[in-house]
């Protein structure tokens, strides 16, 4: 029976993996549940899946879970999500803490020699470099639930690394593919939070948006497939059936589908190498009319590109990239800046920032406040115009 923490119990990724778990009782038991401020949601998960310990916020939201569950031990703030991630009867850690606050716990569960699934991409974005290093150090392994990076590696499984030509992301294009750069000026927080294909958080959904998640996405499988970026390409592929390919040196091409949802990848990165049921409704093929793949539009969708740029040059360019992008995005979703505004700010930080390389976290942590306080100052100043 494997013993399972989930980081980010009440978000989408959380409440998926509580699903898949529900199926399949007798291959997992969640040990240890670490979530935000959602405590309704929080105490029903308690109640159905009885974890020995979970973590939630901060101490005002421990004092007021306390009196609603008892037989649980409650922890919060940073120090409980990190006793979670290291918890010693936990055997895998799914991390789906969404934006940079997943970066401490996953490391924290990666040094503690866990397993983990990992959903949260910025973490990689951030400090790719630490990461894969400490994973070496302490020999344990990612398994991605990000549905294209799961994909890539359920297709390189058991091939040689020399013989890969390509890693291709397929990328739904997100709600506004077909919009044009006027229109795309006068898109609100409540358009770009209607995704055609998959059902997200809000965050994520806004990156998909400006296509700024597949620009991580790209980052994230340099890291977690040891790649450089020329070696990946993506394209635009509606329908999200090809969850993602790989090219190979004989010019043959392997592609893994399903329908889109996210319970597939995560039934996969819980049991790997094994294949469990999950709840998610079977691919009909015959009732497809059409796959269809173009190339992005990177003059309208400038965020792709620029992710490229900050991968090629390493360092700190990531983490401004990431943590520009988080600031802008959250000024979007509360009305304060423009759709578009979101790669000028992005643009802007990067171009004022001077590239580090980092010796440890403290340099990837304070790159990421250099690029948050960068980005507000940005908001600030085109509210104000
Ligand atoms: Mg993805």
């Amino acid at each position: 029976m494997k013993k399972i923490a989930i980081l980010g119990s009440t978000g989408s990724i959380g409440r998926s993996t509580l699903d898949v778990i529900s199926q399949n009782t007798d291959y997992f038991r969640v040990v240890a549940l670490a979530a935000g401020r959602n405590l309704d949601l929080l105490e029903q998960q308690i109640r159905m899946y009885r974890p020995e310990v979970v973590s939630v916020a901060n101490k005002e939201t421990a004092d007021v879970l306390n009196k609603r569950v008892s037989s649980v031990e409650i922890l919060s703030g940073l120090e409980g999500i990190n006793c979670i991630a290291s918890h010693d009867d936990v055997d895998f850690v799914v991390s789906a803490i969404v934006g940079s606050a997943g970066l401490i716990p996953t490391l924290t569960a990666i040094k503690s020699g866990k397993k983990i699934g990992l959903a949260n991409k910025e973490a990689l974005v951030m400090a790719g470099e630490i990461m894969v290093s400490e994973l070496n150090h302490n020999k344990t392994q990612i398994i991605p639930i990000d549905s294209e990076h799961s994909a890539i590696f359920q297709c390189i499984e058991g091939h040689n690394k020399k013989d890969i030509e390509k890693l291709v992301l397929t990328a739904s294009g997100g709600p506004f593919a077909h919009k044009n750069k006027e229109e795309l000026d006068h898109i609100t927080a409540e358009d770009a939070l209607q995704h055609p294909n998959w059902k997200m958080g809000k965050k994520i959904t806004i990156d998909s948006a400006t296509l700024m998640n597949k620009g991580f996405e790209v980052i994230e499988a340099c890291w977690l497939f040891d790649m450089p970026p020329e070696k990946i390409d993506v394209l635009i592929h509606p329908q999200s059936i090809v969850h993602s390919m790989v090219e190979f040196r004989d010019r043959s091409f392997l592609a893994q589908m399903s329908i889109p949802d996210m319970r597939g990848p995560i039934s996969y990165a819980l049991q790997y190498p094994d294949r469990i049921s999950n709840p998610i409704h079977r691919l009909e093929l015959d009732k497809i009319d059409s796959l269809t793949f173009s190339k992005p539009d990177r003059e309208k969708f400038p965020c792709l590109s620029y992710a490229y740029h900050a991968i090629q040059t390493g360092g700190t360019a990531p983490c401004i990239l990431n943590a520009s992008n988080e600031v802008a995005v959250q000024a979007f979703l509360e009305n304060r800046i423009g759709f578009h505004d979101i790669s000028v700010i992005i643009r802007r930080a990067i171009d004022d920032h001077q590239v580090k390389y980092p010796r440890d976290l403290e340099d990837v942590l304070e790159a990421d406040r250099w690029g948050k306080e960068k980005a507000e100052k940005i908001v600030q100043e085109i509210q104000r115009c």
